[in-house]
């Protein structure tokens, strides 16, 4: 669907493997004062001062998180990075450095991983990080991406998801069920791609929803946010499985319950309009879609009129006692328990 423009290919072995990582990384600028020594050595070196070190990892492999028939490269290496650095913002903090791996076969030429890195490299760029090292060897199977994102905070303030309390408001940022929606879109176009492959898919009314799956972003904007609003969530998670498990983790782990409120839900009109194409129920594919990269927390009562009215944030429910257990309160005012089947790779 997606094709390759770039008539060059040059093979990875011509360059050997040393001169790899240095080739592909060559224009990468180290950005962060914590960068004392990127690539080039044996090892960076990083100097967080007083701060504390916030550490997540990430492991990519081709077809289980990623198909390269409509994903290009570039994204690829975009949403690695974006992926990671939601893990770190999910903590509460600053994400400041990534060391990216790889190991591909030898159908990838060089020009191939020159698009991967581009991806890289924007996203270093817009997210403010530096990439400060890496390894690079080969696979029998097909393209392998692991990210470890480094990051910094002030003692004090860590998020946990073990920190909810009983009447905390639950709340998420942004809206819900786009990147699971995209997903079911390029599928779509995938299969008929297979059947036709001169049909040119029109996609213009999925833009949002494919945008959601192919260049997620993470929400370094709402931890500043909440900074500048002076609220620190009670317990915080990024939704990358689905706001089912996602809801189900900071309950277990707070020993608290939920409602969940069905109407509250936020969902892009794109989304609602493609459900309904699909006839699926927007609701489950919000509850059990993945990969949206929101940020769900929970929030004391006490700092609701901070949050009110505020169009990234949305109040979706409320955490009650252990005991009461975890519902979703559905339009018709009926309970139903919350089940997690989650975004699952395995
Ligand atoms: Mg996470």
């Amino acid at each position: 669907m997606i094709e390759d423009k770039n008539q060059q290919k040059t093979e990875l072995s011509d360059l050997g493997e040393f001169g790899l990582i240095d080739h592909l990384t060559r224009d990468f600028k180290i950005k962060q004062k914590s960068t004392i020594k990127g690539i080039g050595d044996d090892a960076a070196i990083l100097s967080f001062k007083n701060k504390e070190i916030v550490i997540s990892t990430d492991l990519l492999i081709e077809n289980v998180h990623f198909d390269l028939s409509y994903m290009p490269l570039k994204h690829l290496g975009y949403k690695a990075i974006i992926v990671n650095l939601s893990d770190v913002y999910a903590m509460n903090a600053s994400a400041t450095q990534v060391t990216v791996s790889i190991a591909v076969s030898n159908r990838f030429p060089l020009e191939a991983l020159e698009e991967l890195y581009s991806g890289i490299e924007t996203a270093a760029k817009i997210y403010n990080i530096d990439v400060i090292g890496g390894d690079t060897t080969s696979s029998t199977t097909g393209l392998i991406i692991s990210v470890t994102a480094i990051g910094e905070i002030k003692d004090g303030d860590e998020v946990y998801r073990n920190g909810a309390r009983p009447n905390d408001l639950l709340v998420v940022s942004g809206d819900l069920g786009g990147a699971y929606m995209g997903l079911q879109v390029l599928e779509r176009e995938k299969e008929v791609f297979k059947v036709n492959p001169n049909n040119q898919p029109d996609l213009d009314s999925y833009t949002y929803i494919i945008e959601r799956q192919l260049k997620p972003e993470a929400r370094k904007d709402i931890i500043k946010l909440l900074k500048d609003l002076d609220v620190k969530p009670t317990s915080m998670i990024d939704i990358s499985d689905g706001l089912s498990s996602e809801i189900m983790h900071i309950c277990k782990q707070s020993e608290v319950g939920c409602d969940l409120y069905e109407n509250k839900i936020p969902l892009d009109p794109q989304v609602i309009s493609t459900c309904e194409e699909f006839n699926i129920d927007s609701t489950t594919i919000a509850l059990n879609g993945g990969e949206d990269y929101e940020l769900l927390m929970t929030v004391s009562q006490k700092d609701y009129s901070k949050l009110k009215g505020n169009p990234n944030f949305t109040v979706i429910g409320y955490m009650k006692e252990k005991a009461e257990g975890m519902h979703l309160v559905t339009r018709s005012e009926m309970k139903i328990p919350l089940k997690a089947q989650g975004w699952k790779s395995f």
